[in-house]
This record gives C-alpha cells, structure tokens and sequence, in this order.
C-alpha cells in the first residue's frame, strides 16, 4: 500500500465500539484474567498489555503505524526525541565503548554525546557528514553504532546515507540515524541500509507544535546483523535482568524488544498515550504537509539567495547546493523538507533581522505549521565553545527558518522587511 494510505490505517484493527478515530487509553494498568495469565505475559509466552510504562494500545498504534511508514519492522514510542535517541544508543553501547557521530547534528544530540555520555563512560568520535569515508577510520573493537542526521539541524546538510551504511556493514557495526527533519514522508532510511531509526516526533509528526515525543523503529530482519556478532553480547547471552532471557532467541524484533523490556522498564522515559494519539493525527497529514513546507522552503531560499545582504543560503533544494546532489538520490521527487538558514554579516545583524520580523516566531523549534525563526548561535547552540560551533557548522550570522504553511508570499514579504532592519 502507499503512504498516504498506511499513515491513515495502518497499526490500528477499529475496536468493538467500530471508532473512526483511534480511542485515547488513558489507563496507568490493565487487568489480567488470572495468575497464569499474568505470568505468561511476564513470561512472554503470550504478548498483551501489562503496565503503561511498557505499553500502551495508543501508543502501540502509533509504533505501528510509524514501523510501517518507515518500512521498518517495529518501533517503540518515547517521552522525547531526545530519549529515543539515548535509547538507540544505550540499547548497543556502554562503559568503555564508543559511537561514530557525524559532527553535523542537532545541539542536545551534541551535548547528550560528548558530555553525558562521556560521563557514562562512552566515548563520541565525530566525522565531517560531507565526508563519510572519514568515519571509516574511528572504527575499532568497541565501536557500537554509527550515527548521523539524514537531514541535519541546523547545518542543513544531507548524508550520502549509502556510503555510510557500505561502511558500517563492512566493521558489522550498527547505523542509527536521525530522519527528524526529512520525515518518513520524504526520506525512508531503511531503503539505503540503515539499521535503526530514531525521531523526535516533537517536531513534523505533531506538525503544530503540540507535543513533546519520539519513536525509535528497527530495519526488518536486523536480528540478522546482531546473531553472534560479537560487538552486542547483551543481545546474544542470557539478560541476568530478565530471567536469562536471550534476545537474538525469542522471535520478535530484537531491538526494540530488549530497549522496551529493559530501558523502558528501568528508564521510564515513555511516551503518553495522549502525546501517541496526537501523533496518530499528526502522521494522518505528514505527506501532505511534507510537500507544502519543502515547496515553501524552496520559494523562501530562492528569494534569499538573490538578497544582497544574505551571504549564503543553505537548502538542499537549490540546485547551487551542495547537497543538492544526495537531496536528489534520497529525497522523495528531490523535496527538502522545511528546514533552510542563511547567513548575514554577524551576530548583530543577524539578532536585528529575527527581532524584526512579525509573522516567524522566534521559537527553538522546527516542523511546526507556523513558521519560525531562530538564531542558533544565541538559543540551541549556546552551550557549544567556539570550535564545537565551527565543526558543526553554525556560524554567530547564522539564521534558522523553518518554513510553515502559511501562504509563501506572506513570508517572502516579511523577511524583506526583516532584511531592510
Ligand atoms: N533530533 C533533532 C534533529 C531535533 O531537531 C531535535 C529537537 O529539536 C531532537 C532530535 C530532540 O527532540 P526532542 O526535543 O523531542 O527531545
């Protein structure tokens, strides 16, 4: 089936009451027949729902729902996109073990790696994403995942997915990657070998700025890579936590299955049902909004390019990009999604020009239907030094738009006012 049709059916069998819209399952517990029940849930002799910190029956038509728009074989659904993202992380690594990071990321990718993580004994190597051989030479022994943004925040990069992944499965080392800012409606990951998926759904999924939330999903098969492959022993020896239980043995999507039944259980950074269910309306709309930002975005950095003050325009979309290239390869007919930036003199000229327009919002957020406008080196990125900022690209003149879906020429006429401040 196509995606528009599965982002409006998929994951959910309507229940006895025949609803239209997925039911919103506020419940903390569910009650189980008998003992013997009980014991085989735990047991995983039968699957059901046990405690709304492990699973939800909103919340499993979002991962489902979402699996299946990814092409991915299953999901687990998160209190943020932040949590997902040390979920795919924690499921793989720990002390003494490092990750391969593309240097182009959103700031709080940045900071979890290269401080709380370091702090939990795990070690971030970077590489430029605009030269994926480089990350070929970080690899060792204790290199669990390789991860990188399809569309990165707020560089405005675009990943030669394939060559990273050609990489990766040459070492048997996981890929996660971040597909936020491209969507599933535009980029689809697991088609050129990635492993692991993660979200913040905070972001176009909600598509109007209503919840925080994230979603982690699994490539089908990947138990394939993980089976005797000596770089993941958590995956294939007995978990002490769980009776022994052996991952790679018990057949159901191994990811997922040991982040749900030991970081969930232990962690708790779970997604509302309520958040899941604004997600369920959010992907009812995603394509068609994917398409309208990205037309947007592209009209808006056409005017930017061709404004004397604007030193440089970053979008995918333009043809003098240059990631216009792997936008083409990996983009759905070529689209860009919402995300640009440009560049003006400076710190002082770049604060002038946010503060002066009237319909973006100044808010440190992306994916929203209203547009907005930020500036990074002042807001997101503000925790980085100097060197950090210069290595992920986002220079002090650095503006961030991220293209609503009001009417485009509302837009274009705001920022010529803005630019004339
Ligand atoms: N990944 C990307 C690309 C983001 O832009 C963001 C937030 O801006 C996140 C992850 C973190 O998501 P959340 O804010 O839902 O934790």
């Amino acid at each position: 089936m196509h995606f528009q049709t599965e982002a409006l059916h998929a994951g959910y069998d309507k229940d006895n009451q025949s609803t239209m819209a997925v039911p919103i399952y506020m419940s903390t517990a569910y009650e189980f027949r008998d003992v013997e029940h009980a014991a085989n849930l735990f047991a995983l002799k039968e699957l059901g729902n046990i405690y709304t910190r492990l699973n939800n029956p909103t919340t499993d038509v979002f991962e489902k729902r979402f699996a299946q728009l990814e092409g991915g074989e299953a999901a687990i659904a998160t209190s943020s996109g932040m949590s997902a993202i040390f979920y795919a992380i924690a499921n793989a690594a720990e002390a003494g073990d490092n990750i391969v990071c593309a240097s182009q990321l959103y700031g709080g990718s940045l900071t979890l790696f290269s401080h709380t993580l370091k702090r939990f004994g795990i070690e971030a190597r970077y590489f430029d994403v605009q030269s994926p051989q480089d990350a070929e030479k970080l690899i060792d022994d204790k290199t669990k995942v390789i991860f990188f943004e399809t569309l990165t925040n707020p560089s405005i990069d675009v990943a030669n997915i394939a060559a990273i992944t050609e990489i990766a499965d040459r070492h048997n080392v996981l890929t996660v990657v971040d597909n936020t800012v491209a969507t599933p409606a535009l980029c689809r990951p697991f088609e050129h070998g990635v492993d692991v998926v993660v979200h913040s759904a905070s972001k176009y999924t909600t598509g109007q700025g209503l919840a925080i939330g994230g979603i982690m999903v699994e490539r089908k098969d990947l138990v394939e890579k993980i089976r005797g492959n000596a770089r993941y022993p958590h995956f294939n020896e007995p978990d002490t936590s769980y009776h022994g239980l052996v991952y790679v043995d018990v057949p159901l999507p191994v990811y997922t299955l040991r982040a749900r039944l030991s970081l969930l259980r232990d962690l708790g950074a779970v997604s509302s049902p309520f958040n899941s269910w604004l997600f369920i309306q959010g992907l009812e709309t995603l394509a068609l909004r994917m398409k309208e930002h990205s037309h947007n975005a592209l009209m808006l950095a056409q005017f930017l390019e061709k404004h004397p003050k604007v030193a440089k325009v970053n979008y995918p979309g333009l043809p003098s990009n240059s990631n216009y290239a792997n936008a083409q390869r990996y983009f759905e007919n070529g689209q860009a999604s919402g995300l640009l930036s440009f560049e003006v003199a400076g710190f002082d000229q770049a604060k002038a020009i946010v503060d002066a327009t009237k319909i973006f919002s100044l808010v440190v957020n992306i994916g929203d239907s209203k547009s907005i406008i930020t500036h990074p080196a002042s807001t997101t990125h503000q925790q980085l030094s100097d060197a950090e900022l210069a290595a992920c690209g986002v220079p002090a003149g650095l503006i961030r738009l991220s293209a609503g879906l009001e009417n485009v020429n509302d837009l274009i006429a705001d920022l010529s006012q803005a630019l004339e401040a």
